[in-house]
């Protein structure tokens, strides 16, 4: 494995949290993923959009390490790593402290800890009066407020999210990018984030990729200066529409 470090500040060499470096995945006859470089440090939020099949998930598995690439390498400055799925994958028969305290609870953490990381995880996505409601009794919105409690609990440094908010309506994904923008301010984990949304790319990010149709490849790339905390006004902005309108060209003409 390569090892290309980049100057930090005051000399100091620093890799980030998660490099690819010419990462490809190929199924059988399948090339999913064209071999692309892409690398998102501690306080960068990096969203993916790209049309549907050219091999977003694919990127996000490699990234969670539960894949292996079939060209290139990743390479990772941690092993802690979170991962929020479309689905919010709740165990029904779970109220929502116990289904937050899962991931907890199977890494070992005690049970005094648990408790306190979950009270925290809770207040954090603004479930603390729910948690012992079980998952049918929760509406979609909350059922992802409480799948992205339990993968907060583990404070990882690298947060993986395959279009989280994606089933859910334009109200509630406002405010859950909200809540997503809090927890990124607070954590300032490294986010790798995938969604249809242009919109929603550009309101959440510090750096828009977008993808070609199959095999992705990385075709555009945007920086996006707005400051922090944003006010979901902000999408309602010249400078907001005139940026987005962009990304969501480059989108087209890759589809
Ligand atoms: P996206 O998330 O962008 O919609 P995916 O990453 O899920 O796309 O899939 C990209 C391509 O790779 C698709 O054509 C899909 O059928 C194929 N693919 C993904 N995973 C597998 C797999 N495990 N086996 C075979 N083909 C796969
Ligand atoms: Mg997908």
């Amino acid at each position: 494995m390569t090892v290309t470090a980049t100057s930090g500040v005051g000399g100091v060499t620093k890799r980030p949290l998660v490099a690819f470096k010419g990462v490809g995945r190929t199924f059988g006859e399948v090339e999913a993923l064209a071999p692309c470089d892409l690398a998102v440090d501690r306080g960068e939020f990096v969203s993916i959009v790209g049309p549907s099949g050219c091999g977003k998930s694919t990127l996000l598995r490699l990234a969670s390490n539960l894949d292996q690439p079939t060209a290139g390498g990743i390479e990772f400055a941690t092993d802690s790593i979170g991962y929020v799925f479309q689905d919010a994958t709740l165990m029904p028969w779970r109220n929502v402290r116990r289904n937050v305290g899962l991931l907890a609870e199977l890494s070992g953490m005690s049970k005094a800890r648990t408790r306190e990381a979950v009270d925290e995880a809770l207040a954090t996505v603004g479930l603390s009066d729910f948690d012992d409601h079980l998952p049918r009794q929760l509406s979609g919105g909350m059922k992802m407020r409480a799948s992205l409690a339990r993968s907060l609990v583990l404070k990882p440094e690298v947060f993986l999210f395959d279009e989280p908010f994606g089933a859910l309506d334009e109200i509630t994904r406002g405010r859950l990018n909200l809540v997503l923008q809090d927890l990124f301010l607070a954590e300032r984990f490294a986010g790798l984030f995938v969604t249809h949304s242009v919109e929603e790319a550009v309101f959440l990010s510090t750096h828009v990729v977008v993808m070609s149709a199959r095999p992705g490849r990385i075709v555009a790339e945007y920086d996006i200066p707005f400051d922090f905390p944003r006010s979901l006004d902000l999408r309602y902005t010249a400078e907001f529409a005139e940026l987005a309108g962009a990304v969501a060209k480059s989108l087209e003409e890759a589809s």
